[in-house]
């Protein structure tokens, strides 16, 4: 078990009671005890709180309010990296197929806005690794597309055609090639 694991367990069994640096050190066994908790706070959503947060603690004086868990803010992973997995998932929201400047199906006086998200959420142990990480566009980002999927407009069916694997693109291709009677 890892000074996190250790510190937050010390947190949840002392839950809406003042603890002190001191015994979160000797738990914690370490000395970067400040960071750990800042990990505990913003990568799991504890909310712990500290002189900078409320009056009544002192400077060294910590309180976890409650075992309710704030939603976890992503961080923002590298300009570098997010433009890698865009151009590796062909700039294409993997789950419902729109693409960069298409309107938004859900809004159509919006263009639709592409994420790189975590797979597996950070909030959850996920980590920045590019298997982990995917493009979605707002609207599957925001779970909406799962609610309400788009209709079989042509934009939409160009959107899942874009997504498809060559094979399928091909076959397609040949599909509608026959069907216009165009000659290679
Ligand atoms: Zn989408």
């Amino acid at each position: 078990m890892g000074a996190r694991d250790r510190i937050r367990d010390f947190f949840i069994a002392n839950v809406g009671k003042v603890v002190t640096t001191q015994k979160i050190r000797s738990v914690g066994g370490i000395s970067e005890y400040a960071r750990r908790i800042r990990e505990l706070r913003d990568e799991e959503g504890y909310q712990i709180k500290s002189h900078v947060d409320r009056a009544d603690l002192k400077p060294g004086q910590y309180i976890l309010e409650t075992l309710e868990r704030k939603p976890v803010i992503a961080r923002a992973i590298s300009p570098q990296l997010r433009n890698e997995i865009l151009e590796r998932n062909g700039f294409t929201c993997q789950l419902c197929g729109a693409g960069a400047g298409d309107p938004d199906p859900f809004n159509p006086n919006r263009k639709v806005r592409l994420h790189v998200d975590h797979i597996k959420p950070i909030s959850q142990g996920g980590t920045d690794d590019k298997e982990n990480l995917r493009v979605l566009c707002s609207a599957c980002n925001q779970g909406r597309a799962n609610v309400q999927p788009p209709s079989d407009t042509a934009l939409n069916l160009l959107a899942r055609i874009r997504k498809l694997p060559r094979a399928e693109q091909e076959e397609i291709f040949d599909f509608l090639k026959r069907k216009f009677h165009v000659d290679e």
